[in-house]
């Protein structure tokens, strides 16, 4: 009898711990899309460079490009527009 009130003390420490730590019982949390959401990108314009996810994008005719604002990126075209007759 003993041994059945330890199992069941036993359980429910387990449940508490679980409750608290709910990573305890999942398997391996995802780390890759974290290294990809701090991947570092440059921008064009004014050279800074600033997390990928955090930036202002631009499809460029197919080619992404990543602004730190949205300045920049306005910038960024007009330099380009009027650069090109
Ligand atoms: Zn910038």
């Amino acid at each position: 009898m003993r041994t059945l009130v330890f199992l069941a003390l036993l359980y429910l420490a387990w449940r508490t711990l679980r409750s608290k730590f709910p990573t305890l019982g999942s398997s391996t949390p995802p780390k890759a899309r974290e290294s990809e959401s701090r991947e570092m990108v440059q921008d064009p314009h004014c050279k800074v460079f600033f997390p990928k996810t955090e930036g202002v994008l631009l499809n460029d005719s197919g080619t992404e490009r990543y602004f730190c604002s949205e300045a920049c990126r306005d910038a960024f075209l007009a330099s380009r527009t009027s650069s090109r007759p």
